[in-house]
């Protein structure tokens, strides 16, 4: 970013993009990377196992609990969390200052209180809210599957309305009422142009 008088405002160089639960960052991102190969989406390390299809140093780099810790121990995470509850997810800061180096739009997809904490170590870096068209729409994706408890539903309910909540401290709001043009707001906010 630039300071003083007459600074040109140029754009960004590392955008955030969270959001509650289930509003759909994952399916945006994989948006992202499908349509604007030109923005750098960072690859973030992660204690969970590998989904079906994923691919180590794509999708996430999946390390040990060990190699999660030492890259804490070692100051390269630009921000971590346990999210869920469950597993360990961080950024890893090198491939973050090297893209930036290079030029490229560089799109941190992260949880909420990852976002927190980048605000913190990258104040010049902007910040995006992909919000869900609607509660209704969260809540059915949230519960839409039937699977939980009355107990897990409300838990999750109670989650989102938090999350929800932090729309605030976020610099922009995007919408999830379709994937694409979601995606496409955000690589326009990114500088990147519309394909279509
Ligand atoms: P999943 O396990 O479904 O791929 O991701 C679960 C959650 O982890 C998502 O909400 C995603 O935003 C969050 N997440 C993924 N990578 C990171 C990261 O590097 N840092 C933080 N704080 N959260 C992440």
């Amino acid at each position: 970013s630039t300071t003083g008088a007459g600074a040109v405002t140029a754009p960004a160089p590392v955008t955030v993009l969270a959001g509650p639960t289930a509003v759909g960052k994952g399916t945006v991102s994989a948006a992202i990377r499908a349509r604007y190969p030109e923005i750098w989406l960072s690859v973030s390390a992660t204690t969970r196992a590998p989904r079906p299809g994923e691919i180590d140093g794509v999708h996430y780099r999946f390390v040990s609990e060990e190699e999660f810790s030492a890259l804490i121990d070692s100051g390269q995470m630009l921000e971590w969390a346990v999210v869920h509850g469950r597993n360990k997810y961080g950024t890893p800061r090198g491939p973050v200052d090297e893209k930036v180096a290079e030029g490229r739009p560089v799109l941190l997809e992260i949880d909420l209180a990852g976002a927190r904490q980048v605000r913190e170590s990258l104040p010049e870096a902007r910040f995006v809210f992909l919000a869900p068209p609607d509660w209704e729409t969260l809540v059915d994706r949230l519960v839409g599957r039937g699977t939980e408890g009355a107990e897990e539903r409300e838990r999750r309910l109670a989650t989102a309305r938090v999350e929800l909540a932090a729309e605030g401290e976020f610099d922009v709001t995007i919408v999830n009422d379709t994937v694409d043009r979601a995606a496409d707001e955000l690589a326009r906010l990114l500088g990147v142009r519309d394909l279509t």
